[in-house]
């Protein structure tokens, strides 16, 4: 999508610190950090949240959770634990309308969120 601002980032058209990138997906280290470590794992398809997942996009769901979250984890030496979060839909607070899974970490985490 032309005008989305992670479609650019992952297209490498806006700069953004990386932390991983392979051919479907990209994650980098968020603007504006809450938490030590703040990362946001983003599809390099455009989808605009979790709500409007196709059937076509199971394998990249399961690659996001199954493989690139537990890597960028380890790599990030979140061993005591992190929290994903994602924000869908005004109600969720989502701001970016490009589906993007926040992974926190460094830090305790309190609940319940605001
Ligand atoms: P949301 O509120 O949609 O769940 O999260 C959007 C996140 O994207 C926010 O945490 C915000 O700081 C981050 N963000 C917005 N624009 C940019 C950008 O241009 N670059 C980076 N690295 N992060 C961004
Ligand atoms: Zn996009």
């Amino acid at each position: 999508m032309t005008d989305c601002i992670f479609c650019k980032i992952a297209a490498g058209e806006v700069p953004s610190q990386k932390v991983f990138e392979d051919d479907s997906v990209v994650a980098f280290r968020d603007l504006s950090p809450k938490a030590p470590q703040h990362v946001l794992i983003v599809p390099k398809k455009h989808i605009a949240n979790v709500a409007q997942f196709q059937a076509e996009d199971k394998d990249l769901a399961a690659h996001i959770f199954v493989d690139v979250v537990p890597k960028l984890a380890k790599e990030l030496k979140l061993d005591g634990g992190f929290r994903l979060v994602i924000n869908t839909g005004d109600d969720g607070g989502q701001t970016v309308n490009h589906l993007h899974v926040h992974l926190l970490g460094g830090r305790k985490m309190t609940w319940p969120p605001g």
